[in-house]
């Protein structure tokens, strides 16, 4: 039996595409919404879709036909980037959604649906769960989207054309956003955007990015900010010293690299040599001791020749980056590099790609087997997902969702909580420790 306003949501993609979810969340909940985790009792299913490559554009897909073949009497939207890259297309071809929404109309939602479907007798109901716009689907932490966009112009990203150019949010408004979930049990705030090192750019602005921080720094029940997401040009100059002296702001960066040879990065059309990268991670690892690192490599671009793979590898083996995700190029239309071909066969992708996880993954097992007997700060998230009789959580150099998680075997504490964490043991990328 379906409640007429029920809803079950769906979010796919990154972080960025979380945050919408929850302000989607927070928009019908103020007007009267809940949600239901099963959606066979909800009226209303929202898929918040991914369109990045060409496989989250069939993941996105492969969950819609799902939900309509398995729930076709509920009243479906599909928002997100899909829509926002496709749309025309997506209306013709599949005519069986109800309503297609793009991210900039989030707030319009309820009066879209109610202009789709008969009036709720009942009306509007107001009973506010939202925190700042948002009802929160993370626990003890929140992602705190900076700006959205992206103005840079590497040859193989879509963004730029589904999210337009960078658009940063007022600092004040931020700032204010992040009180309100610090006062909600939020204790670890994740900075997002497609281009973290631009923000404030677009408007001229000096230092933005690190203004931001200290302001956010003072809010008091805020325990950990974490910085994902930064372009490797242009990382302020002054962040190294601010992130050093804080006791804040995490010595965590993620930073995807993409590639190192100059030849492939080129062709990215990201204008800067792999010397430059290596100085960077060079200049951060000495200006902030025990600083820990993530990046993203691409790994089959058309351009990418042995030598230039070869390169790569040589530089995973050396500068033993603390957390590495590889990911096969996908050619995707509308890019320059589409234009280029998809000269190199999969099975090359593939092999790779795993020749990069395997090092990185040696390099990992020795790191992580190397914090056994050491106590580590670590954030609390409850039940564990994987059994009730442990807790779940994440020592302070694992970011949500990329990096492994802590399982808890001796100890108690709630969801935001940040204890000492005896690690005891390790298994795959994931720690087990004791609160002590
Ligand atoms: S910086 Fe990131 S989001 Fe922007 S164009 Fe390059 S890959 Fe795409």
């Amino acid at each position: 039996m379906r409640n007429s306003k029920t809803v079950h949501i769906i979010s796919l993609g990154c972080p960025k595409n979380r945050v919408d979810t929850e302000r989607i969340l927070s928009t019908l909940f103020d007007r009267g919404y809940t949600h239901s985790d099963d959606p066979l009792t909800a009226r209303y299913i929202i898929i918040n879709t991914c369109a990045f490559i060409e496989p989250a554009v069939e993941e996105s897909i492969d969950a819609i036909l799902d939900v309509k073949s398995e729930h076709p009497d509920a009243f479906v939207v599909v928002a997100g980037c899909l829509p926002l890259r496709y749309r025309e297309d997506l209306v013709d071809s599949l005519p069986e959604i109800d309503l297609f929404l793009t991210p900039d109309r989030i707030h319009e939602l309820p009066d879209l649906i109610a202009a789709k479907t008969a009036p709720d007798p009942r009306g509007d109901t107001i009973y506010g769960a939202s925190v700042s716009g948002r009802v929160l689907t993370t626990p003890g932490y929140a992602y705190l989207k900076i700006a959205e966009g992206c103005s840079r112009r590497c040859t193989y990203c879509t963004i730029p054309s589904i999210r337009g150019p960078l658009r940063s949010y007022d600092s004040e408004m931020l700032a204010q956003e992040a009180e309100s979930l610090a006062s909600c049990n939020v204790r670890e705030l994740v900075l997002v955007a497609q281009d973290l090192t631009a923000y404030g750019v677009e408007k001229n602005e000096k230092h933005s990015l690190t203004n931001l921080l200290k302001r956010l720094e003072i809010i008091q029940d805020l325990r950990w900010i974490r910085l994902m997401y930064l372009h490797p040009d242009g990382i302020p100059r002054s962040l190294p010293e601010l992130m050093k002296n804080s006791e804040k702001i995490l010595p965590y960066m993620d930073i995807p690299f993409q590639h190192v040879s100059d030849h492939v990065l080129k062709s990215m059309g990201r204008p800067w040599k792999g010397n430059r990268i290596r100085k960077l991670v060079d200049n951060l690892r000495n200006a902030i001791p025990g600083l820990v690192l993530r990046t993203t490599f691409m790994v089959g671009f058309p351009t990418e020749r042995d030598e230039d793979f070869q390169e790569l590898r040589d530089f995973v083996q050396e500068f033993r980056i603390e957390h590495v995700g590889v990911f096969a190029y996908s050619p995707e239309e509308g890019t320059p590099a589409f234009d280029l071909g998809n000269p190199i066969p999969d099975q090359v992708k593939n092999a790779r790609s795993s020749e990069i996880q395997n090092i990185h993954s040696r390099f990992i097992k020795r790191r992580l087997k190397e914090k056994v007997g050491t106590t580590q700060e670590s954030i609390i998230e409850g039940v564990s997902s994987e059994t009730d009789l442990l807790l779940q959580g994440r020592t302070w150099d694992q970011a949500p969702e990329v990096d492994g998680v802590l399982y808890i075997t001796s100890g108690d504490g709630i969801a935001g909580e940040i204890h000492k964490v005896k690690i005891t043991a390790t298994h795959g990328p994931d720690l087990f420790g004791e609160i002590i």
